[in-house]
């Protein structure tokens, strides 16, 4: 091939490498041009990584290109020609395994820590000319800085997809806002949010944006004051925890780096662990002090209705009848206070939890009849629960009585209960859902109407234990307990008992 055919080739030849920048396509070009240049049968391409070769590009060579490597690669220091293997006795023997008959070994310096040898091998004997060798040298050196930025690319598109990655797989939102307001980056949960790919959200600004969290982002304060900060919103009903970074970005700008954390179940168990600390605090005090007045009140029952026998004179009957009921009212108190702080473990049987809502509305029944009262029964297939039978009943009978009061107080024509039961199957759980259209619960009430003593009702009427103990029950039984609801719209309490193992075979008709 003549000197001016040889710079075409690699003209077109350095072309071709520039056409993609992938490491594999540049490197497979080396080959092929190298053996296209010296008109030779086969061409190998090693990298040299960690003092150990490795075949990256091989092209006609039906040997074992990884041990070829091994047997020759390590030693290229130079550009190295071996045109008749009987000249090298040392490497005769080798070279023969592989049925070369003379070879090429160019080192091809791409960076530090990164070097390749190209080897052109042909199967017949061959002279390599000195043009042969000057113009391999010039395509290799002119090829070489392309692999280089290919390799770099490379380097720089796995270092992004990692981080994008690692961004992507945090379930937080994490997005950067820059000071106009808009978002230059985001992870996946936070598109998701928003009901967006995350390319269709870059660029835009967070009050464009669906998802009902974004605008909060674009209080000023929040991110032009460059300081770190942490604080808690309350949006849809869900408590975030947010956090915001100052960053500058590549370009000199300003930006802030926010991370939204959905902390609302977390505070749920936080709460729920704080009432059962309250609980058990506050059931030391009752208890002893129950206890004390158990017996003096024994005494003033026994005694006014001994003194009523006694009595001839009316009014002092009379006067004595209200002693006698008053302890009797405060006896009621005693004892619910004492079950509250007794917190006996459940003495489970298995129970068909229907009837046992039938027989909790059956002993309110004469009291529902005649003040109007609709009761709605919505129950469901349900697994046979092991409870404790007369604690579960307690706790029905308490929310039955409250949501009777609520509707008769709400002045409300129609007076509605409806008890609707269902199995979660997936989490094992017996749901039963106990609702009125009372006055319903305020969001400042429903926070604390499982805390003892907590009463909305007028001094004669309400202790505050009715819920506490329930939840105690509840909690007892493994199970969960909350309500639902807002002012004016009626109520709506929720319990949850765990089916345990039976319950998942034994579904009833
Ligand atoms: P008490 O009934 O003695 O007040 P509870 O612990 O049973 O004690 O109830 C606590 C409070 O919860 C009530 O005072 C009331 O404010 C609220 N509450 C309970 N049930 C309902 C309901 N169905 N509708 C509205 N408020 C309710």
């Amino acid at each position: 091939m003549k000197f001016n055919e040889r710079l075409l080739l690699i003209n077109s030849l350095i072309k071709e490498i520039n056409r993609d920048l992938s490491v594999d396509h540049a490197i497979n070009i080396l080959v092929k041009g190298g053996m296209k240049l010296l008109s030779v049968d086969a061409g190998v391409f090693a990298l040299i990584d960690d003092d150990k070769l490795r075949c990256m590009s091989q092209s006609n060579f039906e040997f074992d290109v990884e041990m070829f490597c091994s047997d020759f690669g390590l030693q290229v220091e130079k550009t190295t020609v071996i045109r008749d293997i009987k000249e090298h006795p040392d490497l005769c023997e080798k070279l023969q395994r592989y049925e070369v008959k003379s070879l090429i070994c160019t080192p091809v310096n791409i960076m530090t820590d990164k070097k390749g040898v190209l080897f052109l091998a042909s199967f017949t004997e061959r002279e390599f000319s000195e043009p042969d060798i000057n113009s391999l040298e010039i395509f290799l050196d002119a090829g070489v800085s392309t692999i280089k930025n290919s390799f770099l690319f490379d380097l720089i598109s796995k270092s992004q997809k990692l981080w994008q990655e690692t961004f992507d797989a945090i379930s937080d939102y994490v997005f950067v806002v820059d000071d106009d307001c808009r978002i230059i980056k985001c992870n996946i949960a936070f598109a998701e949010s928003c009901g967006l790919h995350p390319r269709k959200i870059i660029g835009k600004s967070c009050l464009e944006l669906q998802g009902k969290l974004a605008p909060t982002f674009c209080i000023e304060e929040l991110y032009k004051n460059r300081k770190a900060y942490t604080e808690e919103i309350t949006c849809d009903g869900k408590i975030y925890l947010v956090s915001g970074f100052h960053v500058t970005l590549p370009n000199g700008k300003n930006a802030t780096v926010h991370i939204l954390k959905d902390i609302t179940e977390m505070r749920r168990l936080k709460e729920q662990l704080y009432h059962a600390d309250k609980l058990t605090s506050l059931g030391l005090l009752v208890s002893g002090v129950a206890h004390e007045l158990n017996n003096p009140l024994t005494g003033i029952l026994g005694y006014s209705e001994l003194l009523t026998m006694k009595a001839e004179d009316e009014v002092l009957k009379k006067e004595l009848g209200k002693i006698y009921s008053a302890a009797e009212r405060c006896k009621k108190i005693v004892e619910n206070l004492l079950t509250f702080s007794r917190q006996s473990p459940p003495e489970r049987s298995y129970i068909r939890m229907d009837e046992l809502i039938d027989s909790a509305i059956e002993l309110r029944s004469y009291w529902l009849r005649s003040n109007g009262f609709q009761i709605v029964r919505d129950y469901h297939d349900l697994p046979i629960v092991s409870i404790d039978p007369q604690q579960i009943q307690q706790v029905i009978m308490n929310i039955l009585v409250n949501a009777e009061y609520a509707v008769l107080n709400s002045g409300k024509e129609e007076k509605l209960i409806t008890l609707h039961t269902h199995y979660d199957r997936e989490r094992g759980m017996v749901v039963i859902k106990i609702s009125d259209n009372g006055m319903g619960i305020s969001k400042d009430t429903v926070t604390r109407i499982f805390d003892p003593f907590f009463t909305t009702k007028p001094v004669n009427k309400g202790s505050g234990l009715g819920l506490s103990i329930s939840h105690g029950i509840v909690k007892e039984h493994n199970g969960n307990i909350w309500a639902e609801g807002s002012l004016g719209e009626g109520a709506t309490f929720i319990i949850e008992l765990p089916a345990g193992k039976e319950g998942f075979s034994a579904v009833l008709d």
